[in-house]
């Protein structure tokens, strides 16, 4: 009998266009890779561009002849700066009817070179069109969302929450408790949900762009994200019953780097695809390895949050005044104001010369699993907080926008492996919670951190849950494809 070798799955994956997506979806795509899959990468004109001038995307994937980039214009002019805030307009122009059609064409009228025609697309869950142009033309389509499962649940409840007018909420009790987000009438605040539900008004653009989330998610075949089931089980539940085909495969940068170290011997092992905007500063860890065993509170807050200088001087004294031994990383970009490092007192210098180091920016994931890091005070992006857990880091939560307020709810109330400081910003509550998390309940803290991250390492290994859960993810795709 003749043996033909079928064609193996080829993907289409279509990241939401912004840099943190992006990174999550390139890690999703090496390990599809890693498995065999073939992978086309739809990339917006403009995040290509950049992309090609500051991360090794392309030698990155020159290993899998099964990869290929395509790319699609955002219909936007040159000049648009296209960054977060702007999201709106990005994510408008990208569903206009022409990027309708190129999309459609891009599945349809396309042969996919030797990687055959598209049999199957990955698209952010928020990318509706891209969902509806694939099941026109009968491709099967899993949907995925890179904000942490619990804010995604949140944005599945807004109609609810809208309809039962717990939002906008009148007056100015952020501590009220939210009681239509099934599984969190117990500890969800106004406080704690995404930003914009504070903005009193339901024709808030992000409001509309975030309450068909739901509807969205529900037409695909499956929704992937990225967490782990010994973390999120009981959120996972809640979305199960909108999209009961959950794929959760994280922590993905961990989950990658893993699968990574195991297909090569140490002589080839290589990192994941850099995804650095900055210079990594590697002197903060020469700093770390002559300071003792969970001496050191890592502070940073990620890569788009903002500081005025009055914060970012209340977060100095704080810092120094708990007499805890600090490394700061304080983006280039994040301070309002030039000059606070000239105009900074003596007293500030001199606490930081004898138990400080500030950078510019630092291999965040080296420094969490540094054995001198005892917590880490951040702004809880999903990316972070995950980090975080992974190597067993209690943290402080500090959140700028978006899941980080839900996200730092749940570090605290739920996960248990730190204390939320939203909504305050002063160098006394700074100091106490730093001692609190150092000091006075470190132990406790440390170990509930070590039990999560042990389940964590657990979750990617042969059968563990988020192991388990992409191997399914796999077989789906392969069981969909019709060649296989
Ligand atoms: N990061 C880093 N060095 C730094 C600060 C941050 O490498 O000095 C990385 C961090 O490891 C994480 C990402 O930047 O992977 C930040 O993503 P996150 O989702 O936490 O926050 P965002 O930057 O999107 O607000």
């Amino acid at each position: 009998m003749e043996h033909r070798n079928p064609l193996p799955p080829h993907l289409l994956i279509f990241p939401l266009p912004l840099q943190g997506p992006v990174n999550n979806m390139f890690k999703l795509a090496e390990l599809l890779c890693l498995a065999g899959v073939n992978v086309t990468f739809l990339l917006t004109d403009h995040i290509h561009r950049r992309l090609s001038i500051y991360a090794n995307i392309h030698s990155r994937f020159r290993r899998y002849p099964g990869f290929q980039i395509a790319t699609i214009a955002d219909g936007l002019p040159a000049d648009h700066p296209r960054d977060g805030n702007q999201f709106i307009e990005i994510f408008d122009s990208l569903k206009s009817p022409e990027s309708k059609a190129v999309f459609r064409d891009l599945l349809c009228g396309y042969d996919g070179g030797i990687r055959g025609p598209v049999t199957c697309v990955i698209a952010d869950g928020i990318l509706g069109f891209a969902l509806d142009v694939a099941n026109d033309v009968g491709i099967p389509v899993v949907s995925t969302r890179t904000v942490s499962p619990a804010c995604l649940w949140i944005f599945f409840c807004l109609p609810k929450l809208i309809q039962s007018q717990e939002i906008p909420f009148p007056g100015n009790d952020l501590d009220e408790l939210i009681k239509n987000v099934p599984g969190t009438e117990t500890f969800l605040r106004r406080r704690d949900l995404p930003g914009f539900c504070r903005a009193g008004d339901i024709s808030d653009p992000n409001v509309r762009l975030y309450e068909t989330e739901g509807q969205i998610n529900s037409r695909a075949r499956g929704l992937i994200l990225n967490t782990f089931e010994e973390l999120d089980g009981s959120i996972l539940s809640q979305i199960r019953t909108v999209c009961p085909n959950l794929y959760p495969i994280g922590p993905l940068h961990a989950h990658l780097k893993t699968k990574l170290l195991a297909g090569e011997t140490p002589a080839t092992a290589s990192p994941a695809a850099s995804s650095s905007l900055w210079q990594e500063d590697r002197s903060c860890i020469a700093w770390l390895d002559k300071q003792p065993l969970r001496s050191v509170i890592y502070v940073s807050f990620g890569s788009i949050a903002t500081l005025t200088k009055d914060q970012l001087m209340e977060f100095w004294y704080g810092l120094v005044n708990s007499g805890q031994k600090f490394l700061w990383v304080i983006r280039p970009d994040s301070v309002a104001g030039k000059d606070w490092e000239s105009q900074a007192p003596a007293e500030l210098t001199q606490g930081t010369k004898e138990r400080g180091y500030i950078v510019g920016w630092a291999p965040q994931e080296e420094v969490l699993a540094h054995s001198a890091v005892g917590g880490f005070l951040t702004h809880n992006g999903w990316n972070s907080t995950l980090e975080s857990v992974y190597e067993g880091v209690p943290m402080i939560c500090w959140p700028y926008f978006l899941d980080q307020q839900v996200n730092s709810r749940f570090v605290e109330a739920v996960y248990r492996l730190g204390l939320d400081m939203k909504d305050t910003c002063d160098r006394v509550t700074i100091e106490r919670i730093v001692r609190e998390l150092m000091e006075v309940r470190k132990d406790e803290f440390l170990q509930e951190a070590k039990k999560m991250g042990e389940l964590a390492k657990r979750s990617i290994l042969e059968g563990g849950s988020s192991y388990t859960s992409f191997e399914r993810l796999v077989s789906d795709i392969k069981t969909w494809s019709p060649r296989s």
